[in-house]
């Protein structure tokens, strides 16, 4: 059990972030002066305790004080963790922050010795900067982002944290009524304050649980309701390949949908079945099958490294079978353990003991990827990744998602529509977000829809 004082520091919350990446929460406690160490008030005998002392003088900046704790644990557990002191979603967001304010040999130095991250991370988040700036640049203010989200899933992965139902005809159609009525009022609102989409993004979820019918209604509402006129992108984030159906991709492409997402995950079987995906790896050649003689233009397809009882070898075999389809992207996740789900039960200390293997499973997988000719063009990292690595999307023939860009570089407004969506209205002048969030239960967003369209009224499209 570690005992890490920190001296001259008043919230240490960032600061137990970044410990988390070396131990285990229950490993250490994280103690401020003047707070009775929990070691003490359970009557930890002094030899079960090895003590830390971080001490930088009052008014230290945050990112010494870090960089100290770093190395101290560094040098304790034998770990460098590839990221440095970086604990934050957005790492690509602070190269562009450091290159603006430093200029890029500026901004290398202070990443290195500053933030304490590898030379391939480095590079990484600096090159990925570069290509957004090159290929996409900066939104006009009034364009937005639009996401629409359709809560529900066939069967509910182990891994899963987000807003996910099992539900039967009825509920959805009594979701997607009072999300058409979301739709209708952010569109007449956005059209009287001059705000129009740059791209639109029907995520989950999995959007294809919707049937065909359903999804052609949604989509005219959604094209009826906004001002498209500066649409670059409408991307349908169908999901699982078992929802993925001859007359609903007749449908996407009907409306003009030109990107897709197939989420295989992995294509052995064995893991897909572990994971409670409920689907096989031939319905995921069975929809590759079909939306390349349907023409589907851009195809994403995500890829978890990481997964339980997976080793490097069913990864790189994976992600092979994937090349071979040539997708104009391809998002390789790295398996987070968050508190929502099913997987954290069961094993709490899942990521921290399977750091080596992903570290693995990514490096080959980066390997491949780059010879086959894809280029990283965003990426963000969550907690409890395994290894406390990312997920990098990357593309072929620059076929980049705008979407996913713009969402990380947080300098656009998002109206987020349906159950668990978080609008974020962006202020340019102060170069900040509000948000504008609406409730994650869809039973609930069904009852309190009108005080989420009073909150977008009141906080949106400013
Ligand atoms: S497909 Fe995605 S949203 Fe649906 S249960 Fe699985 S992880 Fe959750």
């Amino acid at each position: 059990m570690y005992q890490i004082n920190l001296h001259n520091v008043e919230n240490k919350y960032e600061f137990e972030e970044l410990t988390k990446i070396f131990l285990p929460p229950e490993d250490f406690d994280m103690v401020l002066d003047g707070e009775t160490p929990k070691t003490v008030e359970n009557g930890a005998e002094a030899g079960d305790i090895r003590a830390l002392d971080i001490n930088l003088s009052g008014g230290a900046a945050k990112e010494d004080i870090k960089c100290e704790l770093y190395k101290a644990l560094s040098k304790e557990t034998g770990k460098a963790p590839a990221w440095g002191t970086l604990t934050g979603v957005r790492p690509v967001k602070l190269a562009g922050k450091l290159v603006s304010e430093n200029g890029s040999s500026g901004a290398d130095r202070l990443l290195s010795e500053k933030y304490l991250l590898s030379d391939k991370k480095k590079n990484l988040i600096l090159d990925t900067y570069r290509y957004q700036q090159e290929h996409l640049g900066k939104p006009d203010d009034k364009s937005f982002g639009l996401y629409v989200g359709i809560p529900f899933c066939p069967t509910r992965c182990l891994y899963c944290s987000f807003t996910s139902n099992q539900k039967g005809e009825g509920e959805i159609a009594g979701y997607l009524n009072a999300l058409y009525r979301e739709i209708e009022f952010a569109g007449e609102l956005a059209r009287k304050r001059g705000y129009s989409p740059e791209s639109i993004y029907i995520g989950g979820g999995t959007p294809t649980t919707i049937s065909a019918d359903q999804m052609d209604v949604l989509l005219g509402r959604i094209k009826k309701a906004f001002d498209t006129k500066s649409l670059k992108e409408f991307t349908v984030e169908a999901g699982r390949p078992d929802t993925i159906t001859y007359q609903k991709l007749g449908t996407l492409l009907m409306h003009g949908i030109e990107r897709i997402s197939i989420n295989p995950q992995t294509m052995k079987d064995e893991t897909l079945k572990l994971i409670g995906r409920a689907h096989s790896a031939d319905d995921t050649r069975a929809a590759m099958k079909l939306a390349s003689e349907m023409k589907v233009p851009y195809i994403n397809m995500d890829l978890i490294a990481g997964l339980p009882e997976e080793s490097p070898q069913d990864f790189a075999e994976t992600l092979a079978e994937i090349l071979d389809y040539r997708p104009a992207n391809i998002t390789v996740h790295t398996l987070a353990v968050k508190k929502a789900s099913l997987l954290i039960e069961k094993d709490p200390d899942y990521h921290y003991r399977h750091g080596m293997v992903v570290a693995e499973m990514l490096e080959d997988a980066e390997k491949s990827l780059r010879n086959a000719g894809y280029i990283p063009y965003y990426l963000y990292r969550q907690k409890h990744m395994a290894g406390a690595f990312e997920n990098i999307g990357w593309c072929r023939d620059d076929a980049f998602c705008t979407y996913n860009i713009r969402i990380m570089e947080e300098q656009q407004t998002i109206a987020a529509l349906g159950a668990g969506g978080i609008s974020k209205q962006y202020y340019p002048a102060e170069d900040r977000l509000e948000r504008v969030p609406n409730v994650s239960n869809y039973e609930i967003y069904i009852e309190r829809l009108d005080e989420m369209l009073e909150r977008k009224e009141l906080n949106l499209f400013k």
